[in-house]
């Protein structure tokens, strides 16, 4: 992602207060044009909210939020070039899927035949032309969704608001438009900001993910970024499926640091900024960067026992018993390529982890 791209929107020390409640507590950040953004948190974080002042619903308590340069409380909702997606499509039941996609056209002063022109446009940029006739109540679940977002995508705007289109969706739908979406907005330049609880759909799609919790932002980065190196225990558990403990320092040098994990076990990683000796803080280590192997345990493995090995499909997760120690979960590919050994339960192992699979985490 170029980092010198124009700057859609620019929230500065936003504050949104309901009465003396703050649901969004001083937020900055920066959403760059054409990039396909994501705003994600658990329910009643603040991103429905924080979608909301950019589209102009709610007003910002304390703060500014900036469209393209212009405070956004200086231009009326008709002049903002923002358009929104809900996730109830809400369409009129008795107008064809043109008529829908056209509707807001019209009433934003086009004439009927730009209007019909648009529509006709925005219809097979979702690939729906071949419904422009069929009231809403004639198509799936999902096509009807393809039509909400062909009408937010006919005024042609520089900035399309989406809260969770697809929660609406079954699985296996609501995966195929996660690609359908995120080659839409490739294919139009169009600024996406995303809104989902869902962290796979958030790291499928995203150029950059903003995590929020309690009405704060606790991360922005690309999705490998916020994966791969979590900033704090919020982040590392609410993304992925990860082994989180808490552990004592013993000795930090050379930017390494020696940790005690409970029963005489032991590992270095990385150190983090201003973590001493004798600390306590939290650890990180993600599944998939685990193996197993047999015992005896090499230096730097960890000795156990394995409890239970669950089937996923994709993959076999082992949960392996340390000795007076942590649980751990190692996640490994189910695949034939792939050489990893099934363990049973009962059986001794030793946990590896890959290089700079550990991480240490600030609170
Ligand atoms: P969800 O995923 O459930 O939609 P969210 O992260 O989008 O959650 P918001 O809808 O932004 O959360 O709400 C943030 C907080 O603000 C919640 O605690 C909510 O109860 C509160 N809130 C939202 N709107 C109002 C309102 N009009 N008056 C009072 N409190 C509100």
């Amino acid at each position: 992602m170029p980092q010198d791209r124009e700057i859609a929107i620019d929230v500065r020390d936003a504050v949104k207060r309901y009465g003396t409640f703050a649901a969004l507590k001083r937020i900055s950040l920066t959403i760059r044009d054409n990039e396909f953004f994501t705003l994600l948190g658990p329910s009643g974080c603040g991103k429905t909210t924080l979608l909301r002042m950019i589209a102009g619903f709610e007003d910002v308590t304390e703060g500014a939020i900036y469209l393209y340069g212009e405070a956004l409380d200086t231009l009326p909702p008709y002049k903002r070039p923002v358009n929104t997606v809900f996730q109830n499509y809400a369409l009129f039941p008795h107008m064809n899927v043109l008529e829908n996609v056209g509707f807001g056209l019209e009433m934003l002063g086009k004439s009927k035949a730009e209007a019909r022109a648009r529509a006709g446009e925005a219809l097979e940029m979702v690939q729906l032309s071949q419904f422009a006739s069929r009231k809403p109540s004639q198509l799936s679940g999902g096509q009807q969704q393809r039509v909400a977002l062909a009408r937010a995508l006919a005024p042609r705007p520089r900035v399309l608001l989406l809260d969770e289109p697809l929660s609406a969706l079954d699985l296996k739908l609501r995966k195929s438009m996660q690609v359908e979406l995120k080659h839409l907005q490739r294919e139009t330049g169009i600024t996406f900001i995303f809104v989902t609880h869902d962290q796979e759909e958030a790291l499928t799609m995203s150029d950059r993910i903003a995590v929020m919790s309690e009405g704060e932002l606790q991360q922005l980065g690309e999705a490998r970024e916020i994966y791969e190196r979590p900033r704090n225990v919020f982040v590392a558990d609410f993304i992925g499926d990860t082994n989180l403990m808490e552990v004592t320092v013993d000795k930090v040098s050379g930017g390494r640091a020696q940790c005690h994990l409970g029963g005489g076990h032991s590992l270095t990683c990385d150190a983090v900024d201003g973590v001493e000796a004798g600390a306590r803080v939290h650890m990180s280590l993600r599944p998939e960067r685990l193996f197993l192997s047999a015992q005896p345990a090499e230096p730097g493995s960890l000795p156990g026992t394995v409890r239970e090995t669950i089937y996923i499909g994709t993959d076999i997760a082992t949960i392996v018993d340390l000795e007076d120690g942590p649980q751990f979960t190692v996640r490994s590919s189910n695949s034939t390529r792939g050489n990893a050994r099934v363990f049973e339960p009962g059986q001794n192992v030793a946990v590896n982890m890959e290089t700079g699979a550990a991480r240490l985490l600030a609170d």
